[in-house]
């Protein structure tokens, strides 16, 4: 059987993630990519998606992230994300309460509502939502 690669996601406030896992799919800017332990080094930086990777013993697992960078190195993925969750830890009220307020904010038209904020936190809402209700969200 192949090696594991290290995974790591860490955010600013903290480490979601950081175990040995058999393969990591995350959602890069210029497209989705997977890693298995050997890959060549590169670094990118991600969009709002979800990671996907597969744990030691083979268990499909979801991070939702917000975006930000990722780096593969041989033995290690590291991914760097402004927020970040496993899905079992996202809340979705909380993603539903977000969702509405955004809409709210994005329907009222005030002119110091600031449109590509509420547009974004509609995003993030929406994709934590997805991730957490479906199980083979990518
Ligand atoms: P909210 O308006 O509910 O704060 P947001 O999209 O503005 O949502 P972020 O700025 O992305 O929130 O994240 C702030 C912190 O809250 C991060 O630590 C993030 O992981 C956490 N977080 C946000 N929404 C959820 C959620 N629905 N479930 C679990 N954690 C969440």
């Amino acid at each position: 059987m192949a090696e594991n690669i290290r995974l790591e996601v860490v955010t600013p406030q903290k480490s979601v993630v950081s175990e040995d896992v058999q393969i990591v799919v995350a959602p890069g800017t210029m497209g989705e990519f997977g890693v298995l332990v050997g890959h060549t080094p590169f670094l990118t930086t991600l969009k709002l998606g979800t990671v996907r990777y597969k744990d030691a013993g083979g268990t499909e697992r979801y991070i939702f992230v917000s975006g930000g960078f990722a780096e593969a190195l041989p033995d290690k993925v590291t991914i760097l994300a402004e927020s970040a969750e496993r899905r079992t830890d996202i809340d979705a009220e909380r993603a539903r309460t977000a969702l509405e307020r955004a809409q709210q904010r994005l329907a009222e038209k005030r002119d110091d509502i600031d449109f590509v904020r509420a547009r974004a936190a509609l995003e993030r809402a929406m994709h934590r939502l997805s991730v957490a209700e479906t199980r083979k969200t990518m």
